[in-house]
């Protein structure tokens, strides 16, 4: 079986990733499973160059296949920010909390037709010889007037994806994990590059 390695530390995209990859005939290193990685600093300025930097520098440090998933909150009253830098959008070590902190913040007075966004993901898989794919997916949705539920991480709380189940209008945070892979940038974008590793052989 093909052993690829997550080159992620976020604990909320490790479970995602891994339950919409679950079918395939590949098995997951993590990064708790290696010795301590060494520094990885994401100084792209799109998704896929630091999906690149991420995974290449895995493939490095391991000799494996790596796959690597860059990924943000586009914020149209924001234009588009913080995009790319979802991540960092409260500074360097900011927290889920801090980031969704400053986002309430920057929103405050926006009503709720204008709070449009959308989630985008650009997934890769880096191979030991080189060999790069790639794939994109996007969640188009907005950012409720207040955040509810725990389920997903970062932003999720906050956004209400435009696909609900039947008669719904929840976040993220309130609608299960199964539904948001469904339909989430992370799960198209997947569903995607797993598409493009069939046609390589790799699956
Ligand atoms: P990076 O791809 O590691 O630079 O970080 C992506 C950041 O975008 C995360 O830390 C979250 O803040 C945000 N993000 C990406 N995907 C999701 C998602 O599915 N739910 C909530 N936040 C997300």
């Amino acid at each position: 079986m093909l052993e690829i390695v997550l080159a992620t530390a976020n604990p909320g995209k490790i479970t995602e990733i891994v339950d919409i990859m679950a079918g395939l005939p590949v098995s997951f290193v993590t990064r708790d499973q290696m010795p301590p990685w060494p520094e990885i600093v994401e100084s792209g300025d799109t998704y896929l160059e630091n999906a690149l930097i991420k995974a290449r520098a895995l493939v490095e440090f391991s000799g494996k296949p790596a796959i690597a998933d860059d990924s943000g909150i586009e914020i149209d009253a924001l234009e588009g920010a913080p995009g790319v830098r979802s991540a960092r959008f409260a500074g360097s070590e900011a927290s889920d909390e801090d980031n969704n902190h400053r986002m309430a913040e920057l929103l405050a007075g926006v009503p709720a037709e204008k709070r449009t966004a959308r989630y985008r993901c650009v997934a890769v898989l880096v191979l030991p010889d080189g060999t790069v794919l790639d794939a994109e997916g996007t969640c188009e949705g907005r950012i409720a007037l207040a955040p509810e539920g725990d389920n997903g991480f970062g932003y999720d709380p906050w956004f209400i994806p435009a696909e609900q189940p039947e008669g719904q209008n929840l976040t993220f945070g309130l609608l299960p994990l199964d539904f948001k892979h469904l339909i989430s940038h992370r799960g198209k974008a997947l569903r995607k590059l797993a598409e493009k590793m069939g046609t390589l052989g790799l699956t």
